[in-house]
């Protein structure tokens, strides 16, 4: 019987995919990933905390209503593109005579993207806003004969259009529970420790998991409001919140 040898085993190589090391290089010990910085504690707040916060806002105005002028679905869509880096104010004064001559995916065409561009260029990037709103109009007729989607994913294809403008159209034209978080959104979640996030998507997310669904419709709406108005980014107004006693930001302003 021949004595056969056994082959030698191939010398185990470091797999530069693994290690990220070039072949001939010094072997250098794997990078350990950097230490994660640990999240800032924050005061939380119990179920029955929320439900007071949104029980107290909900009485305090118990229909809340965005401030953009629309007329329907589309002219809401249409307020929302515009309304990104500028007021409601600002906006409602090129929008009110604007949706008077065009509010539909076909007269916004007819009127053409000059036209649109002259009414609205109080408001600032109109140039690329007026672009947009031709762009989104002929979309809206190409692909959903003319009538504004109804999900998220789907209004998301349209120009100019991202996941907050998607979900003020979802919730104030459709009646859907979406929260959109704008910069006093923002703002609010993090500062009161509500729902703190470093997007906007993971404040969504949060307020998603604690806002008693009751209260969902118009979450959004309220936390919008208190934050533009009350819980204001330079100083807050807590002198005149109503809901001073269950805040826990350390920014609240006790008065001596
Ligand atoms: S008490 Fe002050 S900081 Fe807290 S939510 Fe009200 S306004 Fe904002």
């Amino acid at each position: 019987m021949a004595n056969s040898k056994p082959a030698p085993k191939a010398a185990a190589k470091p797999s530069s995919a693994k290690t990220g090391a070039k072949s001939g290089s010094k072997k250098t010990a794997a990078k350990k990933p950097a230490p994660q910085k640990p999240r800032a504690r924050r005061p939380k707040y119990s179920k029955a905390e929320v439900f007071e916060i949104f029980k107290r806002f909900q009485a305090a105005l118990p229909e809340p209503e965005g401030e953009l002028h629309y007329v329907n679905a589309y002219t809401m869509l249409v307020a929302v593109v515009l309304s990104a880096q500028a007021t409601d104010v600002g906006v409602n004064k090129a929008t009110i005579p604007l949706f008077k001559v065009a509010d539909s995916p076909e007269k916004m065409l007819a009127l053409g993207e000059d036209r649109v561009r002259d009414a609205i260029k109080s408001i600032g990037l109109y140039r690329n806003k007026a672009k947009n709103v031709i762009a989104l109009s002929s979309a809206l007729i190409e692909t959903f004969g003319g009538a504004v989607p109804q999900t998220r994913e789907e209004l998301e294809t349209l120009p100019g259009v991202g996941r907050k403008t998607a979900n003020v159209v979802l919730n104030i034209a459709f009646g859907q529970p979406t929260i959109a978080v704008d910069t006093h959104l923002f703002r609010f979640g993090n500062r009161v420790g509500l729902a703190p996030g470093k997007t906007p998507l993971e404040v969504e997310l949060a307020l998603e998991k604690i806002v008693p669904e009751e209260f969902m419709l118009h979450a959004h709406h309220w936390l919008i409001l208190h934050g533009r108005y009350v819980c204001k980014a330079r100083k807050p107004d807590c002198d005149k919140c109503v809901i001073f006693d269950l805040c826990k930001s350390p920014e609240k302003i006790v008065a001596v």
